[in-house]
Protein backbone atom coordinates (compact mmCIF):
# COMPACT_ATOMS: atom_id res chain seq x y z
CA UNK A 1 0.00 0.00 0.00
CA UNK A 2 2.71 2.62 1.07
CA UNK A 3 4.54 1.66 -2.24
CA UNK A 4 1.58 2.44 -4.33
CA UNK A 5 1.00 5.32 -2.39
CA UNK A 6 4.64 6.43 -3.55
CA UNK A 7 4.14 6.05 -6.79
CA UNK A 8 0.59 7.45 -7.43
CA UNK A 9 3.03 10.75 -5.75
CA UNK A 10 5.31 10.41 -8.04
CA UNK A 11 3.14 9.98 -11.41
CA UNK A 12 1.13 12.52 -9.90
CA UNK A 13 3.99 15.26 -9.92
CA UNK A 14 5.37 14.03 -13.45
CA UNK A 15 1.76 14.82 -14.91
CA UNK A 16 1.66 17.47 -13.12
CA UNK A 17 5.57 18.79 -14.52
CA UNK A 18 4.51 18.14 -18.48
CA UNK A 19 3.94 21.63 -18.92
CA UNK A 20 5.84 23.08 -16.39
CA UNK A 21 7.33 26.91 -16.29
CA UNK A 22 11.19 27.98 -16.75
CA UNK A 23 13.27 29.77 -15.41
CA UNK A 24 14.94 32.76 -16.87
CA UNK A 25 17.97 31.82 -18.63
CA UNK A 26 20.70 33.33 -15.82
CA UNK A 27 18.93 31.69 -13.32
CA UNK A 28 18.91 35.11 -11.37
CA UNK A 29 16.07 35.89 -8.77
CA UNK A 30 16.51 38.39 -6.26
CA UNK A 31 17.92 37.30 -2.79
CA UNK A 32 15.13 38.94 -0.58
CA UNK A 33 11.51 38.26 -0.33
CA UNK A 34 10.17 41.90 -0.70
CA UNK A 35 11.10 43.99 -4.04
CA UNK A 36 9.66 47.77 -4.71
CA UNK A 37 8.91 49.12 -7.88
CA UNK A 38 10.70 52.27 -9.23
CA UNK A 39 9.25 53.81 -12.89
CA UNK A 40 11.59 55.56 -14.86
CA UNK A 41 11.38 59.44 -14.99
CA UNK A 42 11.09 59.61 -18.52
CA UNK A 43 7.77 60.25 -20.53
CA UNK A 44 6.11 57.61 -22.97
CA UNK A 45 5.91 59.68 -26.37
CA UNK A 46 4.08 57.21 -28.83
CA UNK A 47 2.03 54.72 -26.17
CA UNK A 48 0.21 57.68 -24.35
CA UNK A 49 1.11 56.12 -21.00
CA UNK A 50 2.65 57.88 -18.67
CA UNK A 51 5.01 57.16 -15.26
CA UNK A 52 1.68 58.49 -13.23
CA UNK A 53 0.39 55.74 -15.27
CA UNK A 54 2.92 53.55 -15.14
CA UNK A 55 3.25 52.87 -11.66
CA UNK A 56 -0.64 52.62 -11.29
CA UNK A 57 -0.87 49.94 -13.34
CA UNK A 58 2.18 48.11 -12.40
CA UNK A 59 1.08 48.01 -8.75
CA UNK A 60 -2.81 47.04 -9.69
CA UNK A 61 -0.66 44.17 -11.41
CA UNK A 62 1.38 42.63 -8.82
CA UNK A 63 -1.97 42.91 -6.61
CA UNK A 64 -3.84 41.60 -9.22
CA UNK A 65 -1.17 38.64 -9.77
CA UNK A 66 2.13 38.02 -8.12
CA UNK A 67 1.03 39.06 -4.98
CA UNK A 68 -1.65 36.48 -4.69
CA UNK A 69 0.34 33.41 -4.36
CA UNK A 70 -0.35 31.98 -1.40
CA UNK A 71 3.06 29.02 -0.90
CA UNK A 72 5.07 32.20 -1.86
CA UNK A 73 7.04 34.70 0.32
CA UNK A 74 7.22 37.35 -2.43
CA UNK A 75 5.43 40.26 -2.32
CA UNK A 76 5.79 43.24 -4.68
CA UNK A 77 4.87 45.58 -3.19
CA UNK A 78 5.56 50.14 -2.49
CA UNK A 79 6.73 51.97 -5.33
CA UNK A 80 7.40 55.88 -6.90
CA UNK A 81 9.27 57.73 -10.02
CA UNK A 82 12.36 58.56 -9.80
CA UNK A 83 12.69 61.45 -12.25
CA UNK A 84 16.61 60.77 -12.42
CA UNK A 85 16.13 57.50 -14.63
CA UNK A 86 15.65 57.83 -18.00
CA UNK A 87 14.88 54.78 -20.55
CA UNK A 88 13.15 56.03 -23.17
CA UNK A 89 16.47 54.75 -25.58
CA UNK A 90 17.23 51.77 -23.62
CA UNK A 91 18.05 48.19 -24.92
CA UNK A 92 16.52 45.76 -22.14
CA UNK A 93 20.57 45.71 -20.53
CA UNK A 94 20.74 49.03 -20.37
CA UNK A 95 17.70 49.50 -18.69
CA UNK A 96 19.15 46.72 -15.95
CA UNK A 97 22.55 48.11 -15.07
CA UNK A 98 19.78 51.77 -14.28
CA UNK A 99 17.80 49.32 -11.73
CA UNK A 100 18.59 50.09 -8.47
CA UNK A 101 19.06 47.11 -6.38
CA UNK A 102 15.89 45.36 -5.19
CA UNK A 103 13.61 46.94 -7.45
CA UNK A 104 11.75 45.93 -10.78
CA UNK A 105 12.40 49.31 -12.82
CA UNK A 106 9.27 50.11 -15.40
CA UNK A 107 9.84 52.34 -18.29
CA UNK A 108 9.20 53.10 -21.79
CA UNK A 109 11.57 52.23 -24.34
CA UNK A 110 11.53 53.65 -28.03
CA UNK A 111 15.03 51.36 -29.11
CA UNK A 112 13.48 50.06 -32.50
CA UNK A 113 16.48 46.98 -31.85
CA UNK A 114 14.62 45.70 -29.31
CA UNK A 115 10.98 46.80 -30.57
CA UNK A 116 11.12 46.16 -34.22
CA UNK A 117 7.67 44.49 -34.33
CA UNK A 118 4.16 46.05 -32.99
CA UNK A 119 3.40 42.90 -31.92
CA UNK A 120 6.39 43.14 -28.96
CA UNK A 121 4.10 44.83 -26.10
CA UNK A 122 7.00 44.48 -23.20
CA UNK A 123 10.05 42.76 -22.66
CA UNK A 124 11.47 41.75 -18.78
CA UNK A 125 14.68 40.32 -17.56
CA UNK A 126 16.61 39.80 -14.03
CA UNK A 127 19.98 40.18 -13.49
CA UNK A 128 22.90 42.29 -12.10
CA UNK A 129 22.77 46.47 -12.23
CA UNK A 130 25.96 48.41 -12.64
CA UNK A 131 26.32 48.80 -8.61
CA UNK A 132 26.43 44.89 -8.91
CA UNK A 133 22.89 44.12 -6.95
CA UNK A 134 20.06 42.10 -8.00
CA UNK A 135 17.46 43.91 -9.83
CA UNK A 136 14.46 43.79 -12.32
CA UNK A 137 13.62 45.82 -15.56
CA UNK A 138 10.98 45.96 -17.82
CA UNK A 139 10.47 48.14 -20.50
CA UNK A 140 7.03 48.66 -22.66
CA UNK A 141 7.05 49.07 -26.02
CA UNK A 142 7.06 53.00 -26.83
CA UNK A 143 8.42 52.87 -30.72
CA UNK A 144 6.45 53.88 -33.76
CA UNK A 145 6.69 50.71 -36.36
CA UNK A 146 5.68 52.30 -39.74
CA UNK A 147 3.45 55.05 -37.58
CA UNK A 148 1.94 52.52 -35.41
CA UNK A 149 2.42 51.27 -31.49
CA UNK A 150 -0.50 48.83 -30.18
CA UNK A 151 0.38 49.33 -26.46
CA UNK A 152 -1.22 52.84 -27.45
CA UNK A 153 -4.48 50.64 -28.11
CA UNK A 154 -4.56 48.36 -24.89
CA UNK A 155 -7.51 48.35 -22.50
CA UNK A 156 -5.82 48.54 -19.10
CA UNK A 157 -6.71 45.20 -18.14
CA UNK A 158 -4.49 43.74 -21.21
CA UNK A 159 -1.66 46.60 -19.74
CA UNK A 160 -1.67 45.00 -16.37
CA UNK A 161 -1.47 41.33 -17.45
CA UNK A 162 1.40 42.95 -19.78
CA UNK A 163 3.51 44.62 -16.96
CA UNK A 164 2.74 41.18 -15.03
CA UNK A 165 3.86 38.64 -17.68
CA UNK A 166 7.35 41.10 -18.09
CA UNK A 167 7.21 41.36 -14.23
CA UNK A 168 7.23 37.36 -14.11
CA UNK A 169 10.82 37.93 -15.91
CA UNK A 170 12.07 39.84 -13.76
CA UNK A 171 11.17 38.07 -10.85
CA UNK A 172 13.36 34.97 -12.73
CA UNK A 173 10.43 33.27 -14.54
CA UNK A 174 10.92 32.18 -18.03
CA UNK A 175 8.31 31.46 -20.40
CA UNK A 176 5.75 28.35 -19.85
CA UNK A 177 5.10 25.36 -22.28
CA UNK A 178 1.03 26.11 -20.90
CA UNK A 179 -1.10 27.97 -22.91
CA UNK A 180 -3.11 29.16 -20.44
CA UNK A 181 -0.64 29.94 -17.86
CA UNK A 182 0.39 33.60 -17.87
CA UNK A 183 3.71 32.97 -18.50
CA UNK A 184 2.73 31.71 -21.70
CA UNK A 185 5.13 33.55 -24.50
CA UNK A 186 1.47 35.24 -26.36
CA UNK A 187 -1.44 36.45 -25.07
CA UNK A 188 -2.79 36.90 -28.04
CA UNK A 189 -6.41 36.03 -27.84
CA UNK A 190 -7.03 36.09 -24.37
CA UNK A 191 -7.17 38.58 -21.71
CA UNK A 192 -5.15 36.87 -18.41
CA UNK A 193 -6.95 37.77 -15.43
CA UNK A 194 -5.47 35.71 -12.99
CA UNK A 195 -2.45 33.50 -12.39
CA UNK A 196 -2.54 29.16 -12.89
CA UNK A 197 -1.37 26.94 -10.67
CA UNK A 198 2.01 26.94 -13.02
CA UNK A 199 2.55 30.53 -12.65
CA UNK A 200 1.72 29.27 -8.79
CA UNK A 201 4.52 27.00 -9.10
CA UNK A 202 7.02 29.23 -10.37
CA UNK A 203 6.85 31.70 -7.88
CA UNK A 204 6.47 29.12 -5.05
CA UNK A 205 10.03 27.36 -6.55
CA UNK A 206 12.02 30.28 -6.61
CA UNK A 207 10.64 32.27 -3.25
CA UNK A 208 9.13 29.75 -0.92
CA UNK A 209 7.17 30.55 1.99
CA UNK A 210 8.45 28.45 4.99
CA UNK A 211 6.79 25.10 5.82
CA UNK A 212 4.49 24.84 8.60
CA UNK A 213 5.09 20.88 7.89
CA UNK A 214 7.01 18.98 10.69
CA UNK A 215 10.53 18.88 8.47
CA UNK A 216 11.88 15.72 7.40
CA UNK A 217 14.01 15.63 10.78
CA UNK A 218 11.41 15.34 13.00
CA UNK A 219 9.35 11.71 11.53
CA UNK A 220 10.09 9.92 15.13
CA UNK A 221 7.83 12.71 16.71
CA UNK A 222 4.88 10.91 14.79
CA UNK A 223 3.42 8.49 17.25
CA UNK A 224 0.20 6.95 15.82
CA UNK A 225 2.27 4.28 14.16
CA UNK A 226 2.72 2.75 10.62
CA UNK A 227 0.43 4.97 8.84
CA UNK A 228 1.24 8.26 10.23
CA UNK A 229 5.27 7.37 9.78
CA UNK A 230 4.38 6.91 5.67
CA UNK A 231 2.45 10.16 5.16
CA UNK A 232 5.62 12.00 6.66
CA UNK A 233 8.19 9.83 4.43
CA UNK A 234 5.78 10.56 1.65
CA UNK A 235 5.97 14.49 2.00
CA UNK A 236 9.60 14.54 2.18
CA UNK A 237 9.71 12.12 -0.82
CA UNK A 238 7.47 14.60 -2.55
CA UNK A 239 9.38 17.71 -1.64
CA UNK A 240 12.89 15.99 -2.97
CA UNK A 241 11.18 15.08 -5.89
CA UNK A 242 10.03 18.66 -6.68
CA UNK A 243 13.18 20.18 -6.00
CA UNK A 244 15.19 17.73 -8.17
CA UNK A 245 12.77 17.22 -11.21
CA UNK A 246 11.94 21.34 -11.75
CA UNK A 247 15.16 22.24 -12.80
CA UNK A 248 15.31 19.36 -16.02
CA UNK A 249 12.42 21.70 -17.43
CA UNK A 250 14.19 25.02 -17.11
CA UNK A 251 15.47 26.67 -20.42
ZN1 LIG B 1 7.63 36.73 -22.03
Amino acid sequence: MRILSVFGLLLLLFGHTVQAFTLVPNRAKFPVNNVTIRIAGNDCSNNSLSPARLLDLGLDAMDEYWNRVPTSAMKITGGSVDAAIDVSGDTLSAALAKAPGNTILIGCSADTTMFDDVSILGVGTIGTNEQGQISGALLVNDALIAGENHVASLADSLLRAVLAHESGHALGIGHSGNPVALMYYSIGGKIQERLTQDDYDALTYLYPRPSKIAGCGQVTEVKDGGAGLSFVLMICVGFLVIVVLKPSYNV
